[in-house]
């Protein structure tokens, strides 16, 4: 099976041979930045996000460059609503699980209502130029001081500029290929970025990645999270976010804080230079986070008990993630958390082994056992303890076991939304309900069902 999987290489420096070459496309990207910025308001609020609207608002810049503009806008909005939807959908089963536990007054004391808070345009402030070969094209270099030639339609018609683009020893290394020793065949469509005054070429290409692994592999669902961020349904845990990464993030937060302290005092007593508050060791911390994820997945891959075997992880949304991060603690940021999928996809590619991502909706909460399907099988963070078979495990355990089971799940995959999943799981627990019921006459564990939501309530 051939997967053609699209690469980037970033960080390459446009290099200013002579000054004020570049001053062209500095004049360009306020204009272009303002432009997207519209356009992504419209279709972030009041029309759907369309990347070949005809073009509606009056601006310097030509048509190519317009139509450019109207392209990235769509693709921000579209992401920006998609992530909004989940989020809001995720708001509305807090609610619901919260009026639902008011009515039946086990509502404990410190429970507070869930709130919406509508979400903000996104507004990109540096600016970012998703081009393609209608205003930025990229050619071959035939001398050898530079790789390639970008020329850049600018303001005025018929005046584009050409700076010349070269490649570090990394980035030669990753565009060459290891077989053929030939460069790789490049996408035409390039970003453009600038940061502090300087512009970064980003430039990307397909590559066809052969997977070796049998359809009829047996599947190992693998879970997310951060009290372990890799648990697999073979029953292992990989890396963990709590130990030294708990600590260290604590002790960068106070140093944070101190110095916070020490500026306003400074300010207070008139001191103009002041020293900034981003923080070394905060990069750093994040930094080692994903050192540690990159080692437990590749961990996890490399297990001499996983060989053979396909992957079936959790595809996390941003208002997952964010959900992930507040249910066990604030510390790890959403984005360190949305490096691990990242790094199983890559570790998937590179070795042949299939993995593939699954509808992670109520993973955590359906029992692996019966489909029971609530939160109150979770009493805490690390347990899962079904309601009504009473099957206990670690909570990520469970989950991974439930992932494991929904590739090629068509009937969850044709699920519009989050309720729909879960009158789904409902409907497989009654099944099995009945199918228990054709053994037993009682269900099983009765005894510990009245004593576990006994605890849940109490939370
Ligand atoms: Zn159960």
């Amino acid at each position: 099976m051939n997967d053609p999987v699209t690469r980037a290489v970033t960080h390459i420096r446009l290099v200013e041979v002579n000054p004020g070459k570049l001053a062209a496309l500095d004049a360009l990207a306020p204009f272009y930045l303002a432009l997207c910025q519209q356009y992504v308001t419209l279709f972030c609020t009041t029309e759907p996000p369309n990347k070949l609207r005809d073009p509606l608002y009056r601006t310097p810049l030509s048509e190519r460059w317009h139509r450019v503009a109207i392209m990235q806008a769509a693709g921000i909005a579209r992401s920006w609503r998609s992530n909004r939807t989940t989020a809001y959908q995720q708001y509305q089963d807090d609610l619901e699980q919260y009026q639902k536990q008011q009515a039946d007054g086990q509502l404990s004391v410190q429970a507070k209502e869930p709130q919406w808070r509508e979400w903000n345009v996104p507004t990109p402030r540096q600016p970012c130029i998703q081009a393609n070969v209608n205003v930025v094209k990229l050619e071959e270099s035939h001398d050898s001081t530079y790789d390639y030639w970008l020329i850049i339609s600018t303001l005025e018609k018929g005046q584009p500029i050409q700076v010349p683009v070269k490649l570090a020893a990394y980035h030669r290394r990753a565009l060459t290929d290891s077989k053929t020793h030939k460069m790789k065949k490049l996408n035409s469509s390039v970003q453009l970025n600038q940061r502090d005054g300087v512009w970064w070429l980003t430039l990307s290409y397909d590559e066809e990645v052969t997977i070796q692994t049998p359809p009829d592999a047996p599947v190992v669902g693998i879970d997310v999270g951060i009290a372990n961020f890799v648990t697999t349904s073979t029953g292992k845990h990989y890396g963990s976010f709590h130990k030294n990464l708990r600590a260290r993030h604590k002790r960068d937060r106070a140093k944070r804080r101190r110095k916070a302290k020490l500026r306003s005092c400074l300010k207070k007593k008139g001191v103009k230079k002041l020293s900034s508050t981003s923080s070394r060791t905060g990069q750093k911390l994040i930094r080692h986070t994903r050192q540690e994820i990159t080692r437990a997945v590749n961990q996890c891959f490399t297990d001499p008990e996983h060989e053979g075997v396909q992957f079936a992880y959790e595809q996390l949304s941003v208002a997952s993630m964010r959900f992930k991060a507040r249910a066990q603690n604030a510390y790890l940021r959403a984005s360190n958390l949305g490096h691990i999928p990242r790094q199983i996809l890559w570790n998937s590619q590179k070795r042949g082994v299939k993995a593939t991502p699954v509808i992670s909706a109520y993973s955590s909460q359906e029992c692996s056992v019966c489909h029971y399907t609530d939160r109150k099988n979770r009493p805490d963070q690390r347990t899962f303890r079904c309601q009504v078979c009473g099957f206990e495990a670690h909570a990520d355990y469970n989950a991974s076991v439930n992932l494991s089971r929904r590739i090629g799940d068509r009937t969850l995959c044709a699920c519009k939304d989050r309720k729909v999943i879960k009158a789904v799981l409902m409907k497989r627990h009654e099944a099995w309900k009945q199918q228990q019921g054709m053994r037993t006459i009682r269900p099983a564990k009765r005894r510990k069902r009245g004593k576990s939501s006994a605890a849940a309530s109490s939370i």
